[in-house]
């Protein structure tokens, strides 16, 4: 049966179409940072798969119903009902994003002292345990290190390394589990349940709480199905159900498989814990019955839930990821393997040798994505993650020089990945081309964000 695509346009929206006089121009006016670009002059944003995503037809007409009282709205039992049917806690509490999700309830579990254990972090998680004065450590799986083995869960958290640190003279310390699903800061790469059923063994043995950082529960479900043996029979829905089951809360923002622009929740089994939550979410948020949140966002992901594990949908989303993929590697860049559903990573340490680390090559290709395409892509390597001297010198660089191109949900189609293709085709040729960058102002914090850069001389 030939593929078909499960949806099609309803509503469009036009994109520029930019010279690259234009973007030249641009670049320069963003002192060389993807962040400062103004949207309006960017034909393809793969910046973010983060409330990026279009809406459909059932989420526009719900959001329609919505009711906007404080307390006790309709929509809130609606969203309530729509997060039950997937999360098994009893208690679910709406936030703003997932970021509020994991200050409230960090604040809850952590404090001075006190570590978080992880596959892998998020940013803004490493950001919310760090501001507590607690320590962040990513015991990711061995496999994860080597981007070019084609292996189906790099996303797994080192079991026995947790098990470990739990026996070791820290073990009193650790204030949680967190697993991410699937491992945004790993590549996206998704976590087994065999890993997720043998961490939550060791959790329950050593009594600390087990957390489950789901954004992309619906896409790591979906990848369950397709990789793990024994769960070829099984629905998306059933797989993301029996993973929370795994677990004794979580957080996730709903700007990713909420199929929303914005929406996060936190959901607990541990009354007491909840009620600590609730009130910061009551100081800070909202009221417990919409944290922030219009109807209009709670009815959207009310109904975008009941899309997100439509396996049509997300057999979709893998297929267009797995096809950039496969482009970018014929045309001869290689790219983090095997791809997943929201994002493929670039290696673009490997596509330009001729740029040290110090030089940032992920800038440069992403800069050059810009440039050549009006293409905007996220770098994941040494300006993000290296450390850098008082002179802004990198001393430390990042293990991997990649570029991420997000796929935001159902907006881009395939003539658009060909698109992308045929530019990287274009850098891919000459690469020698591409010029390094320094670095020209950097802030001390979300650095990131808000440098500015020059390109140099090769
Ligand atoms: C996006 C994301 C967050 C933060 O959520 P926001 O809604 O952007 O605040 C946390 N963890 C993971 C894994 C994410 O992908």
């Amino acid at each position: 049966m030939p593929h078909l695509r499960p949806f099609v346009a309803a509503v469009v929206r036009p994109i520029p179409i930019t010279t690259r006089e234009q973007r030249i121009q641009e670049l320069d006016r963003a002192g060389h940072n993807p962040f400062n670009i103004q949207a309006d002059r960017v034909s393809i944003d793969l910046l973010s798969d983060s409330g990026t995503g279009a809406v459909s037809v059932d989420q526009q007409a719900w959001a329609q119903r919505a009711d906007e009282r404080y307390a006790g709205a309709e929509s809130y039992y609606r969203f309530r009902e729509s997060v039950r049917d997937i999360v098994p806690y009893r208690h679910v509490l709406p936030v703003h994003q997932g970021r509020a999700a994991e200050r409230v309830l960090f604040t809850a579990l952590l404090g001075p002292g006190k570590i978080s254990l992880s596959n892998t972090h998020f940013d803004t998680t490493r950001a919310n345990v760090e501001r507590l004065g607690a320590a962040a450590w990513d015991l990711p799986c061995p496999e994860a290190q080597d981007l070019d083995a084609d292996l189906p869960f790099k996303g797994n958290i080192d079991v026995e390394a947790v098990r470990n640190v739990l026996a070791g003279p820290d073990g009193h310390r650790v204030g949680q589990i967190l697993v991410t699903i699937t491992n945004n800061g790993g590549g996206g790469q998704p976590v087994s349940m065999a890993n997720l059923e043998a961490i939550s063994a060791v959790a329950r043995t050593h009594g600390v709480p087990l957390i489950l950082d789901a954004a992309r529960f619906a896409e790591n479900a979906w990848l369950v199905t397709q990789r793990e043996p024994g769960y070829e029979q099984w629905s998306p829905r059933a797989v993301a159900r029996r993973a929370f089951e795994l677990a004794d809360g979580a957080v996730a923002s709903l700007k990713k498989d909420g199929l929303s622009p914005e929406g996060a929740f936190i959901g607990l089994h541990d009354t007491d814990l909840a009620d600590r939550c609730e009130v910061d979410i009551i100081a800070t948020e909202g009221f417990r019955t919409y944290g922030g949140l219009t109807g209009h966002t709670l009815e959207q992901l009310a109904q975008g839930l009941r899309e997100v594990l439509d396996p049509h949908y997300l057999a979709d989303r893998e297929r267009e990821a797995a096809f950039l993929a496969d482009r970018a590697r014929e045309v001869g860049v290689d790219t983090v393997r095997p791809s997943g559903l929201h994002g493929i990573y670039l290696n673009a340490g490997r596509l330009l040798p001729h740029l040290q680390p110090r030089h940032f090559p992920g800038h440069s290709l992403a800069c050059a994505l810009y440039r050549e395409g009006g293409i905007r892509a996220a770098e994941l390597g040494s300006l993000y993650l290296g450390e850098l001297d008082a002179n802004n010198e990198l001393v430390t660089p990042a293990p991997f020089e990649l570029v991420r191109l997000a796929l935001p949900r159902r907006v881009y189609d395939h003539s658009h990945l060909e698109y992308v293709a045929d530019i990287l085709a274009g850098i891919a040729k000459n690469p020698e081309r591409v010029p390094g960058y320094r670095i020209s102002h950097a802030p001390q914090v979300l650095r990131h964000f808000r440098c500015r850069t020059e390109p140099i001389a090769v």
